[in-house]
């Protein structure tokens, strides 16, 4: 039975990945990935040239069994997703159960650990971290409210993901909910236009929407406990 790394990549910045990360990659039977657009850029970068298989959305349950056809055959696999860590709050997390259920728990899945979003907006925020709440996306419609009432309860600093349509959204109802509360957020981190606004809800409002371009990108937001 092969063995299926679950490899880190970065969130931007190609240099964002460890020499252990590249060692499997260059040594995997096949690449698995979310969208064979994305990680192509990766590999071309560090020369390395894989068979990648796209598990994304559309992987039907076929593409699931082929990959677990190749473990059973001894071959070695690579999980990665578009950025970051495989499995947090992307679709890595499904492929992994389900390859566990098709080898009936004989392979064996090795972490390789990098970059994550959460993670390294937390690591700059500043706020309280030896206890944390990680929520993922808000709901789009059916239970947004909800999503944000739990963040106004919780104990500990809270970090999610926001998509940018949602993110003034989001601070809006931050500012309804917890008007006081310090809040951190990390626009595009690594990237070229990478930028961290701190403040009040009211006040990151503001920031965002004076300037169409803060609005540009990828996000993570923290609220401090
Ligand atoms: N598994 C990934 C991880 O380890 O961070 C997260 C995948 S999730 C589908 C993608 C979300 O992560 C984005 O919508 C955004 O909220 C956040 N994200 C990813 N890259 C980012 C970046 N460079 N800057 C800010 N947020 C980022």
């Amino acid at each position: 039975m092969g063995t299926l790394y679950i490899i880190a990549t970065p969130l931007g910045n190609l240099k964002d990945i460890t020499f252990r990360a590249i060692e499997a990659l260059k040594e995997v039977d096949l690449v698995a990935c979310e969208d064979t657009r994305q990680t192509v850029k990766l590999l071309n970068h560090y020369q390395i040239a894989k068979p990648l298989v796209s598990y994304f959305q559309h992987s039907k349950l076929s593409k699931i069994e082929y990959l677990a056809e190749q473990l059973a055959q001894g071959k070695n696999l690579a999980l990665v997703t578009d950025a970051g860590t495989p499995g947090i709050s992307d679709p890595g997390n499904k492929l992994i159960e389900e390859l566990t259920r098709l080898t009936s728990g004989q392979i064996k899945i090795v972490p390789l650990p990098g970059p994550c979003a959460a993670i390294a907006a937390l690591s700059v925020s500043g706020f309280p971290t030896d206890k944390f709440v990680f929520m993922g996306f808000p709901p789009h419609k059916k239970g947004r409210n909800k999503y944000f009432e739990e963040i106004a309860q919780a104990q500990h600093s809270v970090v999610f993901y926001e998509s940018t349509h949602r993110i003034l959204k989001a601070l809006e109802q931050l500012k309804e909910l917890l008007p006081e509360r310090q809040i951190m957020v990390a626009r595009e981190l690594t990237k070229m236009f990478e930028t961290i606004y701190r403040g009040s809800a009211e006040e990151i409002l503001g920031i965002l929407n004076s300037d169409k371009n803060n609005l540009k990108g990828e996000f993570v937001v923290v609220v401090k406990k």
